[in-house]
């Protein structure tokens, strides 16, 4: 069912009800989605939700690929492997001695906000962030899945994760007698916190072309990722995105 007379949506609510019809969009989306963002969905531009796929089958996956899955051991244990004999500096702001690492490398690849990067010379672009509330269950099982989400406007959070449920399958889930949950509150990003997703509205998309006309003329930079792109990327997309990188 579309929307009364809409042909091109203007926004995220006309978008969604041109996919999926007024009855799911109003249960599934509408109350998830103005928690996730902040925002009304009327207020979002229309590309966020263009994202999620949409199935008439009895497919559950969120993603369409072939190949879907977690690294063994999960990525801490990938990211070690890749970086083993790399010198890494951890806990490091590239901001408290900037000056150095300019000095030592032939090519900077920043990953980190492009605003900042600016000294935020233009005005701030905003971002949203997650506050996680974790729980320790003495049970074994508590939601029966990794990821539960609470599509409903009341309940406060987006989501609740069940770790094990990632690694463990089957009977293995009841051989460990405790759970972890965390549960995610979408919060607006302020100084301090660590900025999880894009606003990607009409007035932070023009502030961020600013700031990328200013990076375009630095033949030594190379900007990527979700924080220099000011865009939302998956894992696979970014992954595939370094491989390509002109280094
Ligand atoms: C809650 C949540 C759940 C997600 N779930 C999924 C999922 O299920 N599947 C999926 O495909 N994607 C998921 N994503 C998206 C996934 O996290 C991103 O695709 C991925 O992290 C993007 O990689 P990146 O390199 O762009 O950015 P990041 O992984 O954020 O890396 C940027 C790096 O730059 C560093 N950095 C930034 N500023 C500075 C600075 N000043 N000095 C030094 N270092 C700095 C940061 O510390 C960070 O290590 C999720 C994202 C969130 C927030």
């Amino acid at each position: 069912m579309k929307a009364d007379g809409v042909t091109e949506p203007r926004n995220l609510e006309e978008q969604a009800q041109l996919l999926i019809g007024k009855d799911i969009y109003e249960i599934l989306i509408k109350g998830y989605t103005e928690k996730q963002w902040g925002r009304k969905c009327s207020e979002l531009p229309a590309f966020i939700i263009k994202r999620l796929p949409v199935r008439f089958v009895h497919d559950n996956n969120y993603f369409n690929d072939r190949f879907q899955g977690i690294p063994i051991g999960g990525f801490n244990k990938l990211i070690d492997g890749l970086l083993e004999g790399v010198n890494v500096k951890l806990n490091t702001d590239f901001f408290d001695d900037r000056q150095h690492w300019e000095q030592i490398a032939e090519k900077v690849l920043y990953t980190g906000k492009l605003d900042e990067y600016y000294d935020y010379r233009f005005g701030k672009l905003e971002y949203r962030t997650v506050r996680f509330e974790e729980e320790i269950f003495d049970m074994p099982n508590y939601q029966g899945n990794a990821v539960m989400n609470f599509t409903d406007a009341e309940v406060p959070y987006t989501r609740i994760i069940e770790h094990k449920h990632f690694e463990m399958f089957g009977d293995d889930v009841y051989k460990c007698p405790k759970t972890v949950i965390s549960k995610e509150y979408s919060a607006e990003w302020k100084d301090g916190m660590e900025p999880f997703y894009s606003v990607n509205n009409d007035k932070n998309m023009s502030l961020y072309q600013q700031y990328k006309v200013l990076a375009d003329q630095e033949p030594n930079l190379i900007i990527g990722g979700h924080l220099a792109e000011y865009k939302y990327y998956d894992i696979a997309p970014i992954i595939e995105k370094v491989m390509s990188l002109p280094i």
